[in-house]
């Protein structure tokens, strides 16, 4: 809306905006606008990459290393992808924007099939990123390791007399992130997902922060009546009221997805990612980030790209220092990552791909089976991984694997993978394999380079 108002500004043309949960008959209106040439620029989310608009010059993808551009619902699409086969297929331009190229876009930028379009990134050499180890700190009597380290929290001091500004980045929602009764040690868990709960102190309230599940906190544990829950880990709001108990005089503010209020005179600004998606992106003098490690735990090909692109960004907000607190520094020694040099981090993800041939060197297929009962759910991943075995040499395909999570809303999950050099023999090879595969009990779907 921000853009529509900037756009239409002392501007003659004839500007649209759709959205979601737009009234159906106004978005009519906008696509026969669009087709009648009644229509110069559409501002839109996700499926307006599908307008059928006259005289298509240009489609420009923002943040095109979003998550939302991916629609995780039948009909399965990358709106991304659809704007750069749009422009194979018609005569406009695309322009990907973005803080941070993904691997796919820097990999066409080296084989010349797009065009970087400034600024030049290179080696930073004036701000070094601090790795801050803690192993050497050990552990507490309860068995954590301190949340803000001794030697943050000393630059965090010396930040604050000086009078300059911090960011604390944390990937982390709640309180704690589980709660336990300390009697008979029932972790509270989601029912559907069967993961801990995470618990919001503020409000009282336990989440599954993989569906959704809110409930209230319960006032004794439901398997032995112990009146008492306790939590472990960490959140947001832990680090923030141990914030306020370390240095009292400074203004903390938090920035997530429920509180998104930045006073211009906040010293220490306790983030989550939800910091990119403001407006404006504040800046610091001194941002750590103090729970990365989480990134490089992903079980998936795409932790380094995930990891290098979530440290570009926080290099983009800092002025003098970047720390990053790690109990695996191994994983952030190289030159290349402390001086931050993207393209040489980059280049190096894109040998280790081409090497284990990953994409964008070949093309993923995850065949995902749900179901509620696991012994049957598990049982048919492997009658399907059966059928689709040795029937094509270019295609390889690997046996089922329990889904990240294993169970989510109720059903458990198995995924069997498969790799072809072609997405489109990779497709063909579904739809034929695949067209009379029919299990009662079991959902199937299908994701192309899952991400
Ligand atoms: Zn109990
Ligand atoms: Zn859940």
């Amino acid at each position: 809306m921000e853009l529509f108002e900037l756009l239409k500004q002392g501007q003659p043309h004839r500007i649209a905006v759709t959205y979601r949960k737009q009234k159906i008959g106004e978005e009519l209106r906008i696509w026969q606008d669009a087709k009648n040439a009644q229509l110069d620029i559409l501002i839109g989310t996700r499926p307006a990459v599908f307008t059928p608009m006259c005289n298509l010059g240009l489609i420009i993808i923002e943040e095109e290393d979003g998550y939302g551009y991916k629609e995780e619902q039948a009909p399965y699409y990358h709106a991304r992808e659809v704007a750069l086969m749009r422009a194979q297929l018609g005569e406009h331009k695309v322009i990907l924007a973005g803080r941070t190229p993904t691997l796919e876009s820097y990999y066409a930028i080296k084989t010349k099939k797009m065009r970087y379009i400034g600024p030049e990134a290179g080696e930073d050499e004036k701000s070094e990123i601090k790795i801050v180890d803690m192993r050497q700190y050990g552990f507490s009597r309860k068995g954590a390791r301190p949340i803000i380290s001794p030697a943050l929290g000393d630059r965090i001091q010396k930040a604050l007399t000086a009078g300059k500004k911090i960011i604390i980045f944390v990937n982390r929602k709640g309180f704690a992130a589980s709660a336990y009764c300390p009697k008979c040690g029932l972790v509270l868990t989601c029912e559907k997902c069967s993961r801990g709960l995470a618990f919001y102190s503020e409000e009282k309230k336990l989440v599954c922060n993989l569906c959704g599940l809110t409930k209230p906190l319960p006032s004794a544990c439901p398997q032995c009546g112990a009146r008492y829950i306790k939590h472990k880990g960490f959140g947001i709001e832990r680090i923030k009221s141990q914030l306020h108990l370390s240095y009292p005089q400074a203004k903390i503010c938090r920035i997530d997805k429920e509180h998104d209020t930045l006073p211009p005179d906040a010293q220490i600004i306790l983030a989550t990612e939800m910091i990119f998606h403001r407006e404006q992106v504040p800046a610091a003098d001194v941002v750590a980030a103090i729970d990365l490690d989480k990134a490089l735990q992903i079980v998936n090909y795409r932790g380094n790209e995930k990891l290098y692109s979530l440290v570009h960004r926080l290099k983009t907000i800092v002025r003098d220092e970047l720390l990053i607190q790690t109990a695996m520094p191994e994983h952030y020694q190289q030159k290349e990552f402390i001086h931050f040099n993207i393209q040489k981090l980059f280049d190096a993800e894109l040998r280790e791909r081409k090497a284990l041939s990953l994409p964008p060197f070949a093309h993923l297929a995850a065949v995902s089976l749900r179901g509620k009962d696991l012994e049957h759910t598990k049982r048919i991943a492997f009658e399907v991984y059966e059928k689709l075995k040795d029937k094509d040499s270019k295609v390889m395909i690997f046996e089922p694997t329990e889904g990240l999570p294993a169970k989510l809303r109720g059903k458990y999950r198995f995924n069997i993978l498969l790799k072809a050099k072609n997405p489109f023999h990779l497709s063909d090879f579904l739809r034929k394999h695949l067209a009379g595969i029919r299990h009662s009990g079991v959902i199937s779907t299908i994701e192309i380079d899952p991400q």
